[in-house]
């Protein structure tokens, strides 16, 4: 049975499973930046969705717009430098979009994804293929544009195929901006770490939709 949408209960399971996906793939995440920055993103994004899991746990949530909100707040305040206030503004960003209503839906997603990518680009000034997150959200946003109309499941499907399309892309680019900035045509041949991130947070919510 396709699952049209989500409610704040299913909303809240799923951004927990996310957080969790991300806790658990630190070493990749460490490895990734190791490669190309200075190896401390795991350790972040291990950190931020740690304070996002113990803030959702603690508070009670009646509208989708509330957790994603909480999340971005979590993550902002927990990991610090760049890639603390990058992700703290997707979520929020995102959430903005979401009016105070109870269900999660595609078309919901892609206002999210929609903001969020424009969020990002507009606080960190980069843009897609300066090999960044922004080469796993953008793809990820277009996608949700046209999945609008497709139950929860599917267009989160088709979103976390784009992101993964996306971080597998950045491999081929070179660093325009960050840390990796500096290694020039030697940041080629690997992913970016912030994409690696963003492809793990969408394949967390379509496998949570799709089960
Ligand atoms: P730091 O660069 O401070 O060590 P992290 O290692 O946690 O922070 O995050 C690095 C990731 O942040 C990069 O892989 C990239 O995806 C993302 N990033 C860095 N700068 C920008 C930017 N200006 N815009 C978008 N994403 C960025
Ligand atoms: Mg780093």
């Amino acid at each position: 049975m396709p699952k049209e949408s989500l409610d704040v209960s299913e909303s809240l399971e799923m951004v927990k499973l996310l957080a969790r996906k991300i806790i658990e793939a630190e070493p990749i995440l460490t490895d990734a930046d190791r490669n190309l920055g200075d190896g401390d993103h795991g350790l972040g994004m291990q950190r931020g969705m740690t304070a996002v899991l113990e803030k959702l746990e603690s508070e009670s949530f009646f509208d989708v717009k509330s957790i994603f909100n909480a999340t971005g707040m979590a993550m902002m305040s927990s990991m610090g430098g760049a890639s603390g206030a990058l992700f703290g503004t997707l979520f929020r960003s995102g959430a903005k979009t979401l009016a105070e209503k109870p269900v999660f839906d595609a078309s919901s997603l892609s206002d999210f994804l929609v903001a969020a990518n424009e969020g990002v680009q507009a606080r960190g000034g980069a843009s897609p293929g300066d090999k960044t997150m922004i080469d796993a959200l953008d793809p990820a946003a277009n996608e949700s544009i046209k999945s609008k109309n497709l139950p929860i499941d599917e267009a989160l499907e088709a979103v976390a195929a784009a992101a993964e399309s996306g971080r597998d892309q950045s491999k081929d680019m070179i660093a325009m901006m960050g840390r990796a900035k500096t290694l020039g045509e030697k940041s080629v041949g690997h992913p970016d770490a912030g994409a690696c991130s963003i492809a793990i947070i969408f394949r967390a919510m379509a496998d949570f939709a799709n089960n």
